[in-house]
């Protein structure tokens, strides 16, 4: 047996043997960490568990199309004790935010991620940097261990690729990203359905944020460099929510000749939230982000920077600057 298969054995042990599961995934949730929470929640619901999915921000509105979504909620104010808590896609335990506080006692921790930078933390632990998804890596798991993949579970399995592929396009997609797409098909996954509502299903007001940021774009670093902020009165102004700017970013990264993008979001805790996106492997914006207390991929990653905007921007554009010339 190969390191992985002895590695998915251990887990799918755990997972068979106790009865009580908390599956959870980082807050300001993607279709990566919605979508593979509620895969493997209703894979331990099939065998019979008892199975609380929980996400700090709950299911947001633009993924409640999801099959079975209505079972992930935000986690309750009274802690509960499990058997087993199992993280998904998320990097550092306290991007669990309040779920990690819903579980007052869990016998085992479970970690399943896909970013380099986890720091690998809990009792059963199985990170693969290479797969391009969570999703991906949970397919290979119920797979691997004979677990259920009923329709639903296909759906949410496909829905959390897709998203973290930018629609099986950025470089980690895989021949096997494929062949795991095609299996989810033959599942019974409606492609065109579901491609409809991740991508062409957006409110309008969305559309207005768009137009509000690339009034604030610029260019630096001889137009390698391109960003863009969104201010507190600005998304008030617009009544825009936090999950309407999920992938506007990838307008800058678009751009012929830009290598790092960058989107400065003002929070309302005195932080800024960072999201950078890299065009080249050479610059890698996880260290970057890294040194600012973030973390991610290298060709994605994302911190959360105290200080005001002018100054989060000044900063984190220097940094950026300094390593595309340093790298390019
Ligand atoms: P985002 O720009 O928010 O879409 O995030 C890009 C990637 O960086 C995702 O894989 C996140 O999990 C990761 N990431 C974002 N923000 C943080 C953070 N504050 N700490 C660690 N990783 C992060
Ligand atoms: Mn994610
Ligand atoms: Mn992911």
């Amino acid at each position: 047996m190969n390191e992985r298969d002895a590695r998915f054995a251990e887990i799918g042990r755990a997972l068979r043997e106790h009865n009580k599961f908390a599956v959870l995934s980082h807050v300001r949730p993607d279709g990566d960490a919605l979508g593979s929470t509620l895969a493997l929640s209703l894979s331990l619901k099939e065998l019979g568990k008892d199975v609380r999915a929980w996400n700090e921000d709950g299911m947001l509105e633009k993924y409640d199309f999801l099959a079975r979504a209505e079972l992930l909620t935000q986690p309750p104010s009274a802690p509960e004790d499990f058997d087993v808590a199992v993280a998904l896609d998320t990097a550092v335990q306290n991007r669990l935010g309040t779920t990690a506080a819903a579980i007052r006692h869990a016998k085992l921790w479970v970690n399943i991620d896909h970013h380099p930078s986890n720091p690998r933390y809990g009792d059963l632990v199985y990170i693969d940097p290479t797969a391009p998804a969570t999703g991906q890596i949970l397919f290979e798991l119920l797979t691997n261990q004979k677990f259920p993949i009923t329709p639903a579970i296909a759906e949410n399995l496909y829905a959390a690729i897709s998203t973290d592929t930018g629609s099986f396009q950025y470089p980690n997609t895989s021949v096997r990203t494929f062949e795991i797409a095609a299996e989810l098909v033959r599942c019974g996954v409606d492609v065109g359905r579901v491609s409809q509502l991740l991508y062409e299903n957006f409110p309008r007001r969305r559309i207005e944020l768009l137009r509000d940021l690339l009034d604030t774009m610029r260019f630096g670093c001889d137009g390698k460099l391109a960003w863009f902020s969104l201010s507190k009165a600005s998304a008030l102004a617009l009544g825009v929510i936090p999950e309407d700017n999920e992938g506007l970013i990838d307008h800058l990264r678009a751009i012929r000749g830009v290598i790092v993008a960058i989107f400065f979001e003002e929070l309302t805790d005195g932080k800024v939230r960072v999201s950078m996106r890299s065009k080249n492997e050479a610059v890698d914006v996880c260290a970057i982000c890294t040194e600012f207390g973030g973390g991610g991929h290298v060709l994605a990653a994302g911190a959360r920077v105290r200080g005001t905007l002018p100054e989060v921007e000044k900063k984190i554009v220097e940094q950026a600057c300094a390593a595309i010339e340093r790298n390019t």
